[in-house]
């Protein structure tokens, strides 16, 4: 689950961890309350997205198709304003007009960044928040390493530089530790790592806290990932988080209720908010056959059938192994309100499901939603018959098919004849 960097601050300030004060907003309004609330005369504006890379972005509104070109191509220098503006002035009232203008720029428009893809994402929120000098601009982590099953603190004196670029350009710039399982990232181990990036004095203290707090903050939050891309040292040595990135495990996430409740789900695919919300494993895909299908694997098999047979899956769907009426009858409308789908493919394998339970379930949402495009339906296992009896009682213009190759080849040969 991403968070946005307001909501990781807040997560990192309660574990100690410095980061410069803010406040979210949804309108310039609000963008200016809260820059004459933070105060001074140096702000920066930052637009809130699931995406890194914003200071680079552009808006689709604002710059050519050209320039967005450049964005996805990384090009340096690229013209026009980004998703994270520097505003400061000469006086409060100054600033506070910058930050008036950033955020009439950022909220209702579309950024596009080098992640984003040509598309964008609208930004719905921005971050005004207090700017800091910057002195020196630092890279520091904590994620897990799968291949040794520990935590890894990660750190690099490339600050600002996106990580992977670091890591083909400047290996050795990357400093990594393992926290060890049972004691944890010890004291001496975040002073081992200040020290390889050649901190000394206040920031060497602030360093260490703060590489601590990262730590702390990553095993509270149940967090998949905490990066700082880039952890500043300001001119009078304090060590700040200037920008925060903190994923959450999603197998987590049931006891992590507060953090779960910030979740900004606007910049997912509806369907699949929608399908999450039904507990279904529900992915789009670019295809044209719709497909409803009991469990991971039989799921990944039809896919596969159905591109063997020439044809194109519109959708992963997997409706679990014990699914109810509720839920079958909920991906059933899930996959006919995808304008792309010509057919729907139902594939259901009875064992602990009862094959008349799906039956029940598409009848179900057939007589709500109804149905513009053929059905083929494929049941097997416990309580087929019964449930081909329901289908075939309920006067709907239903194809039956026998095996799952019988049924794929209805399926393409139904969108081929369309
Ligand atoms: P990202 O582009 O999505 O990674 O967003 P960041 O928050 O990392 O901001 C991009 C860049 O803007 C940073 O690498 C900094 O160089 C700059 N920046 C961000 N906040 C400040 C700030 O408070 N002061 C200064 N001087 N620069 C900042
Ligand atoms: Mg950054």
């Amino acid at each position: 689950m991403k968070l946005h960097e307001y909501q990781a601050k807040e997560i990192l300030r309660r574990h100690g961890v410095p980061v410069p004060p803010g406040k979210e907003a949804h309108t310039v309004a609000d963008a200016i309350a809260a820059a004459k609330e933070l105060g001074g005369d140096f702000f920066v504006v930052k637009a809130m997205v699931h995406a890194g890379g914003r200071g680079k972005g552009r808006f689709k509104e604002v710059v050519s198709h050209d320039v967005l070109e450049q964005v996805l191509a990384g090009a340096p220098d690229v013209p026009g304003k980004g998703g994270v503006q520097l505003c400061g002035g000469a006086t409060h009232d100054e600033a506070v007009a910058k930050v008036q203008a950033a955020a009439e720029c950022m909220l209702g428009n579309t950024l596009v960044t080098k992640q984003t893809g040509i598309e964008g994402v609208p930004v719905k929120t921005i971050f005004v928040t207090t700017g800091a000098d910057i002195e020196t601009e630092l890279y520091a982590a904590i994620l897990l390493d799968r291949q040794t099953s520990r935590l890894l603190l990660m750190a690099s004196t490339e600050g600002g530089t996106e990580i992977e670029e670091v890591a083909e350009e400047h290996p050795d710039a990357i400093h990594k530790v393992w926290a060890d399982p049972v004691t944890g990232l010890g004291a001496w181990q975040c002073r081992e790592m200040a020290s390889k990036l050649g901190l000394q004095g206040k920031a060497f203290k602030g360093a260490v806290k703060m590489f601590r707090g990262l730590y702390d903050a990553y095993l509270a939050a149940d967090a998949s990932m905490v990066e700082i891309n880039p952890l500043v040292i300001t001119p009078d040595q304090d060590v700040v988080a200037l920008d925060a990135k903190v994923t959450i495990d999603d197998n987590a996430v049931f006891r992590q209720k507060e953090i779960a409740s910030w979740y900004d789900s606007s910049e997912d695919d509806p369907a699949e908010v929608e399908a999450a919300a039904y507990h279904l494993s529900f992915i789009k895909l670019d295809g044209n056959i719709g497909c409803m299908v009991n469990g991971a694997g039989l799921a990944m098999a039809t896919m596969d059938i159905i591109k063997f047979y020439g044809g194109e899956p519109a959708n992963f769907l997997d409706v679990g192994g014990g699914a109810k009426k509720d839920q079958v009858k909920a991906a059933l409308t899930i996959i006919t309100k995808d304008p792309a789908v010509k057919c729907i493919l139902v594939n259901i394998f009875g064992g602990i499901m009862r094959c008349d339970v799906i039956a029940e379930g598409v009848v179900a949402a057939v007589a709500e939603a109804g149905l513009e495009v053929p059905l083929v339906v494929r049941l097997a296992g416990t309580n087929a018959e019964q449930g081909k009896q329901i289908l075939a009682s309920s006067g709907l213009a239903i194809i039956p098919a026998d095996t799952l190759a019988d049924a794929a080849e209805k399926a393409v040969a139904a969108v081929g004849s369309k």
